[in-house]
This record gives C-alpha cells, sequence and structure tokens, in this order.
C-alpha cells in the first residue's frame, strides 16, 4: 500500500506541469518574440520599415492566394483594420507589395510582393540573426520545435476563436490528389499547385489529429 502510494505520487510528479514550468514556458517564449520583434526593426530600419511592415512582408511571402487580403492581413497580424490598412498603403508607396483587384469580384484586393519586397523577403526574412541562430540546431530539433510551438499555438488559437492559418496538408478540406494527379481545395473546388499545399490559409481548419 505504502509503495502504491509513493507511485502513484511519482506518476502525478512526472505528468503534471507546476507553475513554474509554465512561467518558464511563457517567459523563454516572450524573450524569443521580444529577440525577434527587435531583429525585424533592425533588418527593416534600412528600408525605412517598422517591425509591422516586415511581419506583414512575411506573411505575404508565406500565404496562399486565398489569404492575400486585407483583411487576411488584419486577422493573422492581430491589428486593427484602420492600422492594418495604413502599413499597407506605406508598403505600396515604398514598392514593396501591388495591389490586384480580384478577377472575379473586383471588390476584393489581393496583395501582391514586387520584385523589391521578394528580394527583401530573400535577403532580411527571417532576420539574419535568428536564421543563424535556428542553424545551431539539426533538422529533426527544429522539426520538433515546429510541431509543439504548432500544437500550443492550436491550444491558444481554440480558446481565443482565432484562426490557425495552417497549411493545406493538415486541413479538413484538402484532397491530396483529388484532381488525378493535383492537389484539390474541397472547399473551392479549385486545383492546388504542391507549392500552394505547403502555402499558409486564412480558411484552413485543423484535422483533429494533426499538427501543421
Ligand atoms: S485545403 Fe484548406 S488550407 Fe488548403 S486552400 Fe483549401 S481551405 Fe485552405
Amino acid at each position: 500500500m505504502h509503495f502504491k502510494i509513493i507511485f502513484v505520487k511519482l506518476v502525478s510528479t512526472r505528468y503534471n506541469i507546476s507553475s513554474m514550468d509554465k512561467a518558464r514556458v511563457a517567459s523563454l517564449i516572450e524573450r524569443i518574440g521580444n529577440l525577434l520583434r527587435s531583429e525585424e526593426r533592425a533588418s527593416g530600419s534600412d528600408s525605412g520599415l517598422q517591425t509591422v511592415h516586415v511581419q506583414i512582408l512575411g506573411y505575404l511571402s508565406q500565404c496562399n492566394r486565398y489569404s492575400n487580403t486585407p483583411a487576411a492581413v488584419t486577422e493573422f497580424i492581430g491589428s486593427t483594420k484602420g492600422t492594418t490598412s495604413q502599413s499597407i498603403n506605406i508598403l505600396e508607396k515604398k514598392g514593396f507589395i501591388n495591389k490586384r483587384s480580384d478577377e472575379e469580384d473586383g471588390r476584393v484586393i489581393h496583395l501582391d510582393l514586387s520584385d523589391k519586397g521578394e528580394r527583401f523577403i530573400k535577403n532580411e526574412f527571417p532576420p539574419y540573426e535568428f536564421k543563424a541562430a535556428l542553424d545551431g540546431l539539426n533538422k529533426n530539433d527544429t522539426e520538433r520545435l515546429s510541431q509543439l510551438l504548432t500544437k500550443l499555438l492550436i491550444q491558444l488559437q481554440r480558446k481565443n476563436n482565432g484562426k490557425l492559418f495552417g497549411v493545406c496538408h493538415t486541413c479538413r478540406h484538402f484532397k491530396k490528389f483529388g484532381l488525378d494527379d493535383t492537389h484539390q481545395c474541397g472547399l473551392t473546388l479549385e486545383p492546388l499547385s504542391e507549392k500552394e499545399s505547403y502555402q499558409i490559409c486564412r480558411e484552413h481548419v485543423q484535422l483533429p489529429e494533426k499538427a501543421v
């Protein structure tokens, strides 16, 4: 009986995450976020860009064709419509993005990276120091880190009713090779190239068992 109590105590000590552990994880993520913000500020300063401008360019470089609208940018950045609209206008004025009307619905605007925007992303996003830090991890570590952070993000987004902005391969709508040798989006029924199937999407609906 005595041993049974000790065993139960050991097991519960092992699996219950203490408040101290939670605070440590929160503090680590906060510090990494602060450092990343500060590097984004530095990487954009030569081009007269603020952190939020760098974040918008970074988002536009990764999102798919359904998600490059001002509304999606606003949701992803988590800012107000007015503030995001100002940032988008600045990026257009500086020549980093181009606005384009949707071919089927002229009221919808798409935001495309210009050649200048593409060059900026290639050289500055993620910031050099952050890329160098990631080089210190091996492939397995990087994949595991990405999975764990995604798992945490899913929990946080569920609590905040926020969108996950995941990729097709973990989306409930995804039809792998749904059109013969081409993937298909089950929501829009349109074809998706292999490259598009790894871009982040505003309409993504998380499959229950998979991480992004
Ligand atoms: S399958 Fe899902 S993630 Fe992919 S384009 Fe369609 S809605 Fe977006």
